[in-house]
């Protein structure tokens, strides 16, 4: 399978067409970007580490029953997906409060919630990704009801897998972002990467956080952060 010509470069991950219409190639980058690109820095070995764990998490959630846009991985940085339609909503599951949520509630970060929750914001850059809830969101043909149960059923099966993951390697998994599409027969499926860059992930005893919050936050050892995961998540 090769790469044909770039469709989009986005803060992330370029995206190339394939000889096959239903077929992309994403190739991580290594830059990185916060709040709504106003940050801009790059973090050594993010786009490896990014791809090869991504892959990792959603063959194991294939396996249990998610489906998702993983075909191959072709090389460290690039993987062959399937082409969706995005549907443009973030969708954002919490077990843990941090970041926004600890913000606009006026709350500490580290609350242990009795059960996860989920929210989704609207994906438009120009909008700075505004939070939606579900019936604007079909209001504004985002989405159909039936397509955002199953999203949220989705959501929560992959947190519900991914905690289990995570715990596994003395990890607690606070909150994530996930992204699902449509294939061109209408298939609802999940999308685009579930890396540090879209986990927060912190060691279960130290509380260290080992995701992008390092870089958000200006903590240092970003680079380090990233290796340790995926030396814990796939032994390397
Ligand atoms: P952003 O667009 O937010 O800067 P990226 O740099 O990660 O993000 O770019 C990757 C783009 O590819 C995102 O817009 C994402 O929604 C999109 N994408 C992810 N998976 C697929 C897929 N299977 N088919 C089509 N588009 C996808
Ligand atoms: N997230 C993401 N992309 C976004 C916004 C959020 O991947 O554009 C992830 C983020 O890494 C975190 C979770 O979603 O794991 C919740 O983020 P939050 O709403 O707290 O926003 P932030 O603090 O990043 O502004």
């Amino acid at each position: 399978m090769e790469k044909r010509e770039q469709l989009y470069e986005g803060k992330a991950k370029k995206v190339y067409s394939t000889d096959d219409p239903e077929l992309l190639i994403v190739s991580y980058k290594d830059d990185a970007t916060a709040f709504n690109g106003l940050k801009k820095g790059t973090i050594a070995g993010k786009g490896a580490i990014n791809n090869r764990m991504t892959n990792n998490i959603m063959r194991r959630l294939e396996e249990a029953g998610v489906p998702t846009h993983y075909v191959e991985e072709l090389s460290d940085r690039e993987t062959v997906v399937k082409k969706v339609s995005i549907v443009p909503l973030e969708v954002i599951i919490r077990n843990i409060s941090a970041g926004s949520f600890a913000k606009r509630y006026g709350v500490d970060e580290g609350i242990v919630f009795d059960e996860p929750t989920i929210e989704f914001s609207y994906k438009n850059d120009d909008l700075g990704d505004p939070l939606i809830n579900d019936y604007h969101a079909v209001a504004l043909k985002l989405a159909t009801w039936e397509e955002i149960e199953l999203i949220k059923k989705y959501a929560f099966k992959v947190n519900d897998l991914l905690k289990g993951f995570m715990k596994e390697i003395g990890i607690d998994l606070v909150d994530f972002k996930l992204e699902f599409g449509k294939t061109s027969d209408g298939t609802i499926i999940l999308a685009d990467e579930i890396s540090p860059d879209t986990c927060r992930f912190w060691d279960e005893k130290t509380h260290e956080k080992l995701d992008k919050d390092r870089f958000r936050r200006d903590l240092g050892g970003a680079e380090d952060a990233y290796q340790e995961v995926m030396r814990r998540l796939m032994g390397e």
